[in-house]
């Protein structure tokens, strides 16, 4: 539908066994990329690969987790043994962290793992990636997934609203660094989309159903009548990444949200309430 926009060009993706990242290795695929497949997931990463079933084989696996330097930085170099290059690296691996009260928060299991994979993991990337770019002079870009939570307290884990808050300061620091290089980093923040961590999370809570996931997720947005999906975050991705950014977009963390971080939604949760 939108041709190749990225024609040619090698692109990493954490994350991208499942979920969001899934859905932007297919698409990034689509659009003419070679993609390295990053996750600890061996068997749905090669799932993922096997779906994609590209003749020029522009999407491989490879195990990469991402709180270990030494796997990031074997990862980047596989890309560029493999395709020659790299231009894209797309950090969007995460976990949830646990939930609960800050009293009983668990520092080690809770807290230190949850940023070990959420920030220090995209520390690992930018800085890996940026290494290679800045070597090879490519005018790169680097992405990450961040989350609504980016930016609002009160709707996510402790542990996991720390970790995205400290995304945003890693994209606008390492942006301000890398500008001079040619290099764009930038977020990418989505609400809720019904992937597999989220519905793990929301069936503790008794939900197990997608279309009730996206009914949360619309019911918080100003904007109204659509539901938010893994591929509409891809698609942000991909406009990151492509040439239609390359002038001038960095720095940004871009929500995704249908206007809920922008909006009051306490006075129109209660316009709603009253008019029903
Ligand atoms: P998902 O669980 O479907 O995918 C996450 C992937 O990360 C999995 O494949 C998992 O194996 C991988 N992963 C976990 N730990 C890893 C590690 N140490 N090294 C490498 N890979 C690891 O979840 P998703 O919803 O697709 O999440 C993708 C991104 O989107 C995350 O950064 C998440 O915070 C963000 N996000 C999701 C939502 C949502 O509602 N789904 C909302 C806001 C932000």
């Amino acid at each position: 539908m939108f041709g190749f926009r990225l024609e040619g060009k090698v692109a990493i993706i954490t994350g991208a066994a499942s979920g969001i990242g899934e859905a932007a290795a297919k698409l990034f695929v689509e659009n003419g990329a070679f993609v390295v497949v990053a996750d600890i997931q061996e068997e749905l990463g090669l799932k993922v690969v096997a779906s994609i079933a590209d003749p020029d084989q522009r999407a491989i696996y490879k195990e990469c987790d991402v709180t270990v330097e030494k796997q990031v930085e074997e990862t980047v170099a596989f890309a560029i043994e493999k395709y020659g290059t790299l231009d894209i690296m797309y950090s969007n691996a995460e976990i949830m962290g646990p939930r609960g009260s800050i009293l009983d928060m668990d520092m080690e299991k809770g807290f230190d793992q949850t940023l070990a994979v959420n920030l220090r993991g995209p520390a690992l990337c930018i800085k890996h990636a940026a290494r290679a770019m800045v070597e090879k002079q490519v005018r790169g870009s680097i992405i990450c997934t961040g989350s609504v939570v980016c930016v609002l307290g009160g709707i996510g884990p402790h542990d996991y609203t720390d970790s995205k808050h400290g995304m945003v300061g890693l994209v606008r620091a390492t942006a301000s660094e890398l500008g001079k290089n040619g290099i764009r980093v930038n977020c990418v923040s989505p609400s809720g989309v019904a992937t597999p961590i989220v519905m793990s999370g929301m069936s503790a809570m008794g939900i197990n159903d997608a279309s009730k996931i996206e009914a949360i997720t619309c019911s918080m947005a100003n904007l109204k009548g659509h539901a938010l999906k893994a591929k509409h975050v891809a698609e942000t991705a991909l406009f990151f990444t492509s040439d239609e950014s390359s002038i001038y977009v960095s720095g940004h963390n871009l929500a995704i949200d249908g206007g809920f971080t922008v909006v009051d939604n306490s006075s129109a949760m209660r316009s709603q309430m009253l008019m029903k």
